[in-house]
């Protein structure tokens, strides 16, 4: 018996484990020191009760024999995608109810996606990365290739012509840069992907962080129906990283190499894939009724509050850094070029602050910092005062 090999080449996930054995050691060293955690990637307010209602409501219905529910289907209750369907269309964007596939969140997919895709594809990825799309592609063993975020190109990372790919990971708003794609960029991508036959996998998981007018979706762009998968998900959106409930949308004209790609993945889904619950879905439809839309936007407001609190402290210390506008995620050049190691101790002693550092995210992440805006205001407004008042200590 012999184990996939290819797991062997997967970078070691040691990033949350040292960053977490720092914290530990400077805390014991420092039991007298109150430490402000801004490197949260998980969401901390709670559901938002319709949400909870529309759950136990579910709930009850599963008590009874007349309304009890079994296995769901495959693709989602109907009842959620028409809901998601009508989401899409409040921001101008036509999807049909039957080209949404339901999923327990995004990871899940935009990691399984790749079973319906050769091995001999070329993946292309930007950097920094989403650490998924780098490792559900190595173990199936295939090629990467990677687009470079800079600050020169704003961490918005675009096609190299004489690179050939099969397949293109897009992530905007970007995890962990906060950059997001304007639709002239995202127009190359698709004219980029249609040249090459490729199929662009975009990932929308912060979609509803957008405040600036940039696109909300791939399927926003001409051209895109034809060349592109888009994942997203109710966890940043309405706080359901506990709940687990996502969603994938394949137009129906999508194919290649001879194939329907809605219908390959529907095949894929049936075969190793049994359904969300019913009390989620019935949730997550909540999430999508007007009263739903303005409970769980209130949640992003709130930690759009925060990504202020923190872009403003770093327009005063004059940092360059993006995102905070269209994500809960702050990239932050590290100051006096200090490695993001150097700089991660220097704001864990002088702070007592833990941030992320930028290199757990890939090489062009060397030399930067990703803050999250996932903590309490009070949490995030001290630790941005601690921060500030390190203004002359560099
Ligand atoms: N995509 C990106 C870019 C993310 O940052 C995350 C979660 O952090 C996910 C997908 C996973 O989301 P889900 O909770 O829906 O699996």
């Amino acid at each position: 018996m012999k184990i996939n090999r290819c797991i062997d080449d997967l970078a070691e996930s040691y990033l949350f484990a040292e960053i977490a054995q720092r914290t530990e050691k400077f805390a014991a060293e420092n039991p007298d020191k109150k430490i402000i955690k801004m490197g949260i990637g998980d969401v901390t307010l709670p559901l938002a009760p319709v949400v909870v209602d529309a759950m136990k409501a579910a709930a009850d219905e599963m008590l009874d024999r007349e309304t009890f529910k079994g296995y769901p289907s495959y693709e989602g209750y109907e009842f959620l995608r028409s809901a998601i369907s009508g989401y899409y269309r409040s921001f101008g964007v036509d999807v049909g109810a039957d080209e949404i596939f339901v999923n327990d969140g995004a990871k899940s997919d935009c990691g399984n996606i790749g079973d319906i895709f050769s091995l001999d594809s070329t993946v292309l990825v930007t950097d920094p990365v989403y650490p998924v799309y780098v490792d559900a592609n190595m173990m199936a063993g295939r090629r990467i290739v990677y687009a470079r975020g800079t600050k020169e190109n704003a961490f918005c990372a675009m096609p190299d012509e004489s690179v050939h790919a099969d397949i293109i990971n897009l992530c905007s708003p970007n995890n962990p840069t906060g950059a997001a794609y304007t639709y002239e960029q995202l127009e190359k991508w698709v004219e980029y992907a249609l040249k090459n036959d490729a199929v662009i996998l975009y990932d929308s998981a912060y979609e509803a962080f957008i405040s600036d007018g940039k696109p909300r979706s791939i399927f926003a762009v001409k051209g895109a129906r034809e060349c592109a998968i888009e994942f997203c998900s109710l966890s940043k959106t309405a706080g359901f990283t506990g709940m687990r409930c996502g969603y994938t949308v394949i137009p129906k004209e999508l194919c290649r190499d001879g194939h329907n790609i809605g219908k390959l993945w529907y095949r894929r889904q049936s075969t190793k894939f049994n359904g969300v619950s019913y009390p989620v879905q019935r949730a997550a439809e909540a999430v999508f009724t007007p009263e739903g839309q303005r409970q769980t936007r209130e949640n992003i407001k709130y930690y759009k509050r925060n990504a202020k609190l923190i872009t403003d402290t770093f327009d005063r210390l004059n940092y360059s850094y993006t995102g905070g506008t269209n994500s809960p995620y702050i990239w932050v050049e590290c100051p006096n070029a200090m490695s993001s190691w150097e700089y991660f101790d220097y704001l864990l002693k002088k702070a007592n602050v833990v941030a992320t550092p930028g290199e757990g995210f890939g090489e062009c992440g060397k030399g930067y910092m990703r803050f999250t805006s996932f903590a309490a205001y009070e949490a995030t407004a001290e630790a941005m005062e601690r921060i500030l008042a390190l203004e002359n200590d560099i």
